[in-house]
C-alpha cells in the first residue's frame, strides 16, 4: 500500500514526513498559498525573509554572505559561476574533477573561461574512487576560484568535512557544489574561504526548480558583462531575490525544511542522524563476505547521502531479484538509471526525508535477502 512506500531515490524525493504534512495542511487553510500570492506582496516577503533568516540561523551564515535562490537547478549555477566570478573569459578557475557532477561543472565553465583540472579519476578503472590533495603546486595562484563538490551524488563520494586550500592559496575564494550534502553538517564558512556554495533543492531541502545559493559579499560587482541577468548575483542580491518572479513555493518549502531541522536538535544533531543510517547500510555491506559490494574503499570519503553498492560482483540475474523483492516490500527508488554509465551499481540515498527506522527496514531486508540468495 502507498503508506509503505519507502524513497531512497537519489532526487527529487520525499522530505520528512512532518513537513509533507505541514504542507498539506497548508493547502487546506483559508486563503491563498504560496503558490498563488504575488511574490511583491507582504504575505510572501515574510515567507521569503523567513526561509533566508532560518538557513542563515540553521546553517550559522555569516552577516557577510548573501543567501540567494536561484533558477536553473545546479546545472545554472554550472554556468552562473564562471560568469559571475571571472569577469574575462581568459580568468582561469580551477577544478577537482572527482565524479560525474564535477565533471559536469567543469566540462560546463570550459564554454566561460579557462580552466585548470584537477583530475581524480582512476587510470585503471576509469572509475572516480578518490578525492586529490589540494598542493599549492596543483592550484595556479591566479586562479578566480576553485571549485570542488562536497558530494559526488552517482559515484559515492563525500567531504565530510570541506578541505583546506594551503596557505599560499587561501586568498583563492572555494566553490562548493553541495546540491546532495547541504544542511546535513556543519559548514566552515570562513575557516574554509567558502565563496561561493550551492545546492539544488531536490534532495535534502525541498523540491526541484530551486536552488539555494550563498555567496560571499566581496565577490559581488565581479560578473562578466555577458552574464545573463537572471544568473547575475549581484542583480539578484541588490533586488532581494525578487530580481524576477522566484519560485515562491519552493522557498517556503525550504522555510519548513529549516524549521523541522532546527526543531530536531540542528544541523550538528542532523549530522548524527546522517552518520547513523549511512553506518548502518555500510555495516551490511562489509559484513556480508562478499555478497554486497561498495566502490569506496576509503571509509572516511564514503558518502553518508548516496551509498552505491552491488550484488555478487554486479551479478545481473539477482540484481533484478533484489530490486523486485525490495520493490514488493516497498522499498523503492534503489535502482537509478543515470547517464553517466557507472556500472551496475544500486544506490541507497538516505538524505533528510528518510529516518533511522527506514534504513533499518532496509538494512534488515538486504541482510535477509543475502540470506536466501548466498
Ligand atoms: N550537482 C549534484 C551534486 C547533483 O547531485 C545534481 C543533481 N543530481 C546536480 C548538481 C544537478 O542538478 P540539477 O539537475 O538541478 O541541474
Amino acid at each position: 500500500s502507498p503508506e509503505k512506500v519507502i524513497n531512497f531515490s537519489p532526487g527529487p524525493t520525499s522530505l520528512p514526513e512532518a513537513v509533507e504534512k505541514q504542507i498539506a495542511a497548508n493547502f487546506q487553510k483559508p486563503g491563498l498559498t504560496s503558490l498563488a500570492l504575488s511574490h511583491r506582496s507582504p504575505e510572501f516577503i515574510a515567507i521569503l525573509e523567513h526561509a533566508v533568516n532560518t538557513a542563515r540561523k540553521v546553517m550559522a551564515i555569516p552577516d557577510d554572505y548573501e543567501v540567494l535562490f536561484t533558477h536553473g537547478g545546479g546545472h545554472g549555477q554550472f554556468a552562473a559561476l564562471p560568469l559571475n566570478l571571472c569577469h574575462e573569459p581568459t580568468d582561469t578557475a580551477t577544478y577537482v574533477v572527482n565524479g560525474t557532477w564535477s565533471a559536469r561543472g567543469c566540462d560546463e565553465a570550459k564554454r566561460y573561461c579557462n580552466v585548470q583540472t584537477i583530475d581524480a579519476q582512476d587510470t585503471k578503472t576509469g572509475n572516480y574512487l578518490s578525492f586529490p590533495e589540494l598542493t599549492e603546486e596543483i592550484i595556479d595562484k591566479e586562479s578566480k576560484y576553485v571549485y570542488l563538490c562536497s558530494n559526488e551524488t552517482v559515484n559515492g563520494i563525500e567531504l565530510h568535512r570541506l578541505p583546506k586550500l594551503p596557505e599560499s592559496r587561501k586568498h583563492i575564494p572555494l566553490v562548493v557544489d553541495a546540491s546532495s550534502d547541504f544542511s546535513t553538517k556543519p559548514i566552515d564558512w570562513h575557516g574554509c574561504g567558502v565563496g561561493v556554495l550551492f545546492a539544488c533543492a531536490s534532495k535534502n531541502i525541498g523540491h526541484p526548480g530551486l536552488t539555494i545559493t550563498i555567496v560571499r559579499k566581496d565577490l559581488l560587482g565581479k560578473a562578466s558583462p555577458l552574464c545573463p541577468g537572471v544568473f547575475n548575483y549581484t542583480t539578484n542580491s541588490e533586488a532581494g531575490n525578487l530580481w524576477n518572479t522566484p519560485a515562491t513555493f519552493n522557498i517556503e518549502v525550504v522555510g519548513l525544511v529549516m524549521d523541522w531541522i532546527e526543531r530536531e536538535g540542528g544541523v550538528e544533531a542532523n549530522e548524527q542522524r546522517s552518520i547513523a543510517k549511512a553506518k548502518m547500510l555500510y555495516d551490511v555491506i562489509d559484513n556480508a563476505n562478499g555478497f554486497y559490494a561498495t566502490p569506496i574503499n576509503d571509509k572516511s570519503l564514503r558518502s553518508r547521502m548516496n551509498v552505491p553498492f552491488n550484488i555478487a560482483g554486479g551479478d545481473l540475474a539477482l540484481t533484478e531479484q533484489f530490486l523486485i523483492e525490495s520493490w514488493e516490500q516497498g522499498l523503492i527508488g534503489l535502482r537509478t538509471l543515470t547517464p553517466f554509465g557507472v556500472g551496475d551499481y544500486l544506490r541507497a540515498s538516505i538524505y533528510n526525508g528518510i529516518t533511522l527506522k527506514q534504513v533499518t527496514t532496509l538494512a534488515e531486508f538486504m541482510v535477509k535477502f543475502a540470506q536466501k540468495h548466498r
